[in-house]
């Protein structure tokens, strides 16, 4: 089966939905969510995205179960332990939202509901139209082209991106301070499945999530693309990630273009002094 295609299909599904929630254009990217009644706008946009992902999959005439951000865990057709459909449909919606042109779809698909049987996965930055994909052992491709990561490993010159988006800031702030202190370029945008992407593509050197918040299903598609691009990812303590699936699961990591950088990384997270 031509797992790609489909993932294809679902994303340019998800782009031609949400486009008439946003009337969104290049000079006017602030969208008009006005969409009349019927409760929350900004659910609107991540229920049609999560259904036209379902819709497509339906089409092909597929037994699934969809383990979604939006949702929960949801199964169709006759065999729906024949694949596990793991998605976020819109990774971002504060962005979209607010105007800020950084968001994505993203969509895994595994064998098992357990992070490590994904075996396909698309993130696709929706308004740049740039899409990641990789398949397990075939590499990760950037709108078809081969990716590798940077193989920067000087903290001084590396971009960072850093999730800080919690109440427990307080708690999690010390634990980075060493880094952030080491790290001239500091980001967030927002959107983390395609922020993972930009370090499987060497668009930034490393992205960290210690907040003990991100859901497997923000994470599931970007870990494969991150892996088959060469790229590094662990739990803060540098053992593997092993995650159920499940949009109640979550996750904590340290993603990094290469094993030097990843090695510095973790070392100052662990408090040590470079
Ligand atoms: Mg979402």
């Amino acid at each position: 089966m031509d797992w790609l295609q489909i993932l294809e299909e679902c994303k340019n599904n998800v782009k031609s939905r949400i486009a008439p929630l946003l009337k969104a254009s290049p000079n006017k990217p602030k969208p008009n969510l006005g969409i009349g009644a019927g409760g929350d706008p900004i659910k609107q946009v991540d229920l049609v995205a999560e259904k036209a992902i379902t819709e497509t999959l339906l089409g092909k005439g597929l037994s699934f179960t969809l383990i979604s951000e939006e949702s929960g865990i949801k199964r169709y057709g006759a065999n729906p332990k024949q694949h596990y459909i793991t998605a976020d449909p819109i990774d971002g919606t504060t962005n979209i939202t607010r105007g800020i042109p950084f968001y994505a779809t993203s969509i895994a698909v595994s064998t098992k509901p357990e992070l490590r049987t994904v075996h396909a996965a698309l993130v696709a930055d929706l308004f740049h139209n740039i899409t990641y994909t990789a398949v397990k052992g075939e590499g990760a491709k950037r709108n078809n082209q081969e990716v590798k990561p940077s193989e920067l490993v000087d903290l001084s010159e590396a971009v960072i991106g850093v999730d800080l988006n919690t109440y427990k800031v307080r708690e999690i702030a010390p634990q980075i301070t060493n880094l952030i202190e080491q790290t001239k370029h500091i980001r967030h945008l927002g959107a983390n499945a395609l922020e993972l992407c930009y370090v499987a593509d060497g668009t930034i050197d490393a992205f960290i999530d210690i907040r003990g918040k991100l859901r497997t299903t923000d994470t599931a598609a970007a870990w494969l693309i991150i892996k088959e691009a060469g790229a590094t990812i662990t739990t803060p303590e540098g053992k593997p990630l092993n995650a159920k699936l499940d949009p109640k699961e979550k996750l904590t990591f340290v993603a990094s273009a290469n094993r030097k950088i990843h090695r510095t990384i973790l070392s100052l997270l662990k408090g040590k002094q470079p």
